[in-house]
């Protein structure tokens, strides 16, 4: 009889990377079994809706299982306690001055000194289900930084590596754009090149930026250009798909499907019959054998989220690939100690898994412009200003992209919910109601239509730089449901990063400046930054050198980030085992049939959003797979 535990290949996660490689390797005919630990897409797409549409705090994470918040004993809806739950994963809930290390709050043990402040999904379809679709090329220089500018590291590949894998990647998910249009910073296309849809149109917002800002002085050298952003998100139907219906609620679930995540993908893998996915299958050590080869993958299932355990298995193949995100990935090397055979964990001769932590810390401002722009409509967002990606001052300090938002102004302060409730209740926590005058009736309508038609936000997503103190680590405290470590999280920005924000700030205030727009962007203090985990200060003196608070002639300032939910290099690739967990074809140096994929092994964060990259490499990986087995 057939042995129903083994494979060809077996592959942890069934999120973006997870998916895309099952249906190539299904479509080949090869067998693939996929262990995720969250529940089936098909079970919790309806479900998911529901919990959104209902859900009184509407954060990224709030239609997922399981679920953020749970009633206490008085009914009041708090964070659920992460070590009740059988597949914790970290919540925006819980970046407050209280709650970002407590322990039955916040799934991720947070040991500072800043907060790491992005979160992921640990359910079928993975953080993909709750993405924005921004699917950008990195230019040729973010590969080469060591050579190019004398910071960061390079990479073991280059832009021409990857070239025909971006395109490929581009068709499998879907994306919308103009090649005409994305051959900035030397991005090259091959010739004839065309996205498989067209762009998503520019939306008011975009063309108000657009005129604002065609007469501004260049910055450090670089004139700022409005360009349209690339999403896996249908312009027109496609894939069976409908075309986007332009209701701005991208993140955390496209109601209609419009926006490709991985479910679109899983569903055709599992249209192969070689293809099985393991649902509720928490992968929990990756068994070494003698040879020092992969030898087979043990995994814990689960009936409810806070039920515990109710079983275990053990599958084995030819190859395996850890598809399970960089922040679980790392977990699950690191726990895998094979009873002292491997105690600093699989893949870890090196000591780099865990190691250079990065994500794009978001400067976040905003504004109201004289004329109505007309936000709250579209996508979340259709263009960006990709300026200042790249450019000589990057031996300084980090470059960014920005992102220009097409919904008010939700993100800075949730609404059009607070504006709402200022004209209603008679307060001014939005700012725009001076007079604090509770309104009713066409009052009331004229002040709405007035104050919300005028506002917008730019997010500035600045690069990071990889380093050693930020690091994914197990919990020596704190477990989950399963009985496994927590993982616990140090997390800090370096000067060049620091000096990137305030870059950001002088660029933002001068396009609100040269648009006319009012700009409204919190003031951060000496106390927030002293008291708020994502805040910070900077000092820095005339030729932009960071020096000590209190130096003659410095000038200090203070922000506040954001996550942006891109959770890069926990396990990068590399040319030297000795300072890198995989090689180029994200095969793991310590052992032959291993694989890990995804933003992990990035060796610098890059400034692009980072889904279109680590996807193509996942098609890349796949092609790897498929030669060893012949
Ligand atoms: C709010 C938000 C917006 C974003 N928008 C964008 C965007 O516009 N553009 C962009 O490029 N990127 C965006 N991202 C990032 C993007 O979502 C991720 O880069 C992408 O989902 C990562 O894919 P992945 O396959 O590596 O991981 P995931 O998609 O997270 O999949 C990992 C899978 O592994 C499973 N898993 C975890 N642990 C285990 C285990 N022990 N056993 C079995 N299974 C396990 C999980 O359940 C999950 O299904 C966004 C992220 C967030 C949070
Ligand atoms: S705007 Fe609406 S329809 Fe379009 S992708 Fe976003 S959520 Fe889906």
């Amino acid at each position: 009889m057939a042995d129903t535990n083994h494979f060809d290949v077996v592959i942890v996660g069934a999120g973006v990377s997870g998916a895309l490689i099952a249906k190539q390797l299904g479509a080949a005919g090869k067998s693939v079994c996929i262990l995720e630990a969250g529940i089936d897409y098909k079970d919790s797409a309806a479900e998911a809706l529901q919990r959104f549409y209902t859900a009184q705090a509407k954060v990224p994470e709030s239609p997922y299982t399981p679920a953020i918040v749970t009633p206490d004993a008085q009914g009041v809806q708090s964070p659920s306690n992460p070590s009740e739950h059988v597949i914790g994963r970290a919540t925006t809930l819980t970046l407050g001055e209280d709650s970002w290390q407590n322990s039955n709050q916040a799934y991720m043990d947070q040991q500072g000194p800043l907060a790491f402040a992005s979160t992921y999904e640990r359910v079928g379809g993975g953080t993909g289900r709750h993405w924005l679709g921004t699917s950008l090329r990195f230019p040729p220089n973010d590969f080469k930084m060591k050579t190019v500018y004398g910071v960061e590291e390079d990479w073991p590949i280059d832009y021409d590596d990857l070239e025909d894998w971006y395109g490929k990647a581009e068709h499998e998910m879907g994306v919308s754009a103009n090649a005409a249009d994305q051959g900035y910073h030397d991005i090259g296309f091959p010739s004839g090149y065309s996205y498989p849809m067209p762009q998503i149109l520019d939306s008011l917002v975009d063309d108000a930026v657009k005129a604002g800002i065609s007469g501004l002085e260049p910055q450090e050298g670089i004139k700022l250009e409005v360009t349209n952003t690339p999403a896996a998100r249908n312009s027109v139907p496609f894939q069976n798909r409908r075309q986007c219906a332009g209701n701005t609620n991208c993140i955390p679930i496209c109601p209609i499907q419009a926006k490709w995540d991985p479910t679109v993908t899983l569903y055709e893998a599992r249209q192969s019959p070689s293809v099985e996915i393991r649902f509720k299958s928490v992968a929990s050590e990756i068994v070494v054998g003698e040879d020092n080869l992969v030898s087979s993958i043990k995994y814990l299932t689960y009936d409810t989220f806070d039920g515990g355990q109710t079983g275990s298995g053990e599958v084995t193949a030819e190859r395996y690939i850890i598809a399970a995100h960089a922040i679980e990935t790392p977990r699950l090397l690191l726990m895998s100690t094979n009873d002292g055979k491997t105690p600093n964990g699989v893949a870890n001769s090196s000591g780099a898994v865990g190691k250079h932590l990065m994500d794009h810390p978001i400067y976040l401002s905003w504004a109201h412009t004289k004329d109505p722009v007309f936000g709250y409509r579209g996508p979340l967002s259709t263009s960006g200003i990709e300026s200042m990606r790249d450019g000589a001052f990057r031996s300084k300090h980090a470059a960014f992209r920005i992102e220009i938002g097409n919904e008010g102004w939700n993100f800075p302060i949730g609404d059009p919910y607070t504006t709402t409730l200022d004209f209603v209740l008679g307060t001014n926590h939005s700012q725009l109601n001076d007079s604090g005058t509770a309104q009713q009736g066409k009052g009331l309508v004229t002040a709405l239509n007035h104050a919300l038609t005028r506002q917008f936000r730019l997010g500035f997503l600045v690069e990071q730089t990889p380093e050693d103190n930020c690091t994914v680590g197990l919990s020596a405290t704190y477990k989950d449901r399963l009985g496994l470590p927590r993982p616990s999280i140090t997390y800090d920005l370096s000067d060049y990063t620091k000096m990137g924000f305030v870059a950001a700030k002088k660029v933002s205030s001068n396009i609100y400046a040269a648009m006319g727009a009012k700009e409204f962007t919190k003031t951060i203090t000496k106390e927030d930054a002293d008291s708020d985990p994502t805040s910070f200060s900077v000092t820095y003196d005339a030729n932009g050198a960071v020096v000590p608070e209190g130096t003659a002639g410095a000038t200090t300032e203070y922000f506040q980030y954001f996550g942006a939910g891109h959770i890069v290099g926990t396990y990068r690739m590399g040319s030297d085992s000795t300072n890198s967990v995989v090689d180029k074809d994200q095969r793991s140096w310590d052992h032959q049939n291993l694989f890990l994929v995804g933003s992990g092994v990035f060796p610098t964060v890059a400034t692009g959003n980072p889904t279109l990259t680590l996807a193509a490499l996942a098609l890349w990986a796949a092609d790897t797979v498929l030669a060893d087995l012949g």
